[in-house]
């Protein structure tokens, strides 16, 4: 159930209802619009009467929420779109006419490799950096990254570059120590559904890049990204990133059909990543294309200055040279789907 204040509803009255709605045995979570505020209210929905809000002072109506996922449901904003600023300035914004590119190595592998593809990054036009210092592996015995050290070299690359940067956590006890070098953190595919996790980053502010479980259908996807929201951090991202399917000729299955999915079922911003949807290079820039063609409101690719000689996900890792041109040329499906993908000036 959403309850609709009154454009003019007080601060008082917004508290007023917080507080009904704690006293009914459920959850309140004032969300904070352009011109009015929603309450949406979390729980047990056999407990809930929505007749007792009607005549409260400064509500205007009651919505029902049939979805499960209600904080993340189109129907919560009244269909605007949510936008998601990542770093300082107006140079990455998820959800609004521009489509950021996130590019970057999928590990962070030392400082001056993470610097130079910081550099390159940049020229290229990309609007964030990408780098694991946490890595989930496939096989656990594999590199797992340099940790807070890997953090420490992400933030010399955006003080050398000014690109926000865009860095995976794994654990809750790694949140704060994640969260005080990132500008948006990452969950992974494999912590989806990790819901310890989800809360830890829920009760912290930064943006959250949260990818789809490669085993997830649409529907719990969103409930997963809700609990976030229902944490108290409103700054989600959907990631698209591949599903398992039986097909092989791909690492994942990219399906972009979920694209424009998600955004008649959520308000919500959603990023593609072509890298880990098709696990190959050469298959990327055609994706990237395809996705914002779809109606993506970000990119995430992996881009390495030596794919060859890469710690992680080489086989699907794109050259700068690559990613220069395929700036270009997003920036111009861009325009014949009325987005905007404009390469960053280089520094
Ligand atoms: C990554 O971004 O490098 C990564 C491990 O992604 P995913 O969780 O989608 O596999
Ligand atoms: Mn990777």
């Amino acid at each position: 159930m959403i309850i609709v204040m009154r454009p003019e509803a007080t601060a008082d009255q917004v508290d007023h209802v917080c507080a009904l709605v704690t006293e009914a045995g459920l959850k309140p979570q004032a969300i904070q619009g352009t011109d009015l505020v929603v309450v949406a209210v979390i729980g047990d929905d056999r407990l809930k009467d929505d007749s007792k809000f009607e005549q409260v002072p400064g509500v205007d109506r009651i919505m029902r929420v049939l979805s499960p996922y209600k904080m993340a449901a189109v129907e919560t904003t009244a269909g605007k779109r949510t936008e998601i600023r990542v770093g300082e300035g107006d140079g990455c914004i998820f959800g609004g006419v521009s489509v950021p590119v996130i590019a970057g190595p999928c590990s962070v592998e030392g400082e001056d490799k993470l610097l130079e593809i910081a550099r390159k990054v940049k020229a290229a036009g990309a609007h964030a950096l990408r780098g694991g210092a946490f890595k989930p592996r496939t096989n656990p015995y594999a590199f797992q990254g340099h940790g807070e050290d890997g953090l420490k070299m992400l933030a010399a690359a955006r003080d050398l570059t000014g690109l926000p940067i865009v860095t995976e956590v794994l654990t809750p006890s790694d949140v704060e120590l994640v969260s005080k070098y990132a500008d948006c953190l990452q969950i992974g595919t494999r912590n989806a559904q990790n819901f310890k996790l989800l809360e830890a980053v829920g009760q912290q502010q930064k943006p959250v890049l949260f990818k789809r479980g490669m085993a997830m259908t649409i529907n719990e996807y969103l409930q997963a990204a809700d609990y976030i929201l229902a944490e108290g951090n409103p700054n989600v991202i959907l990631c698209e990133r591949g599903i398992r399917t039986f097909e092989d000729h791909t690492r994942n299955t990219l399906p972009l059909a979920s694209v424009p999915e998600l955004k008649r079922r959520s308000h919500l911003p959603i990023v593609v990543d072509p890298s880990h949807g098709t696990g190959h290079a050469y298959l990327v820039p055609d994706m990237s294309r395809a996705a914002i063609a779809a109606g993506c409101d970000g990119l995430a690719i992996e881009c390495h200055q030596d794919p060859a000689h890469a710690m992680t996900d080489g086989a699907q890792s794109i050259t700068p040279e690559v990613l220069t041109e395929l700036m270009g040329s997003l920036a111009r499906v861009a325009d014949a789907v009325d987005r905007v993908c404009r390469p960053t000036v280089s520094v």
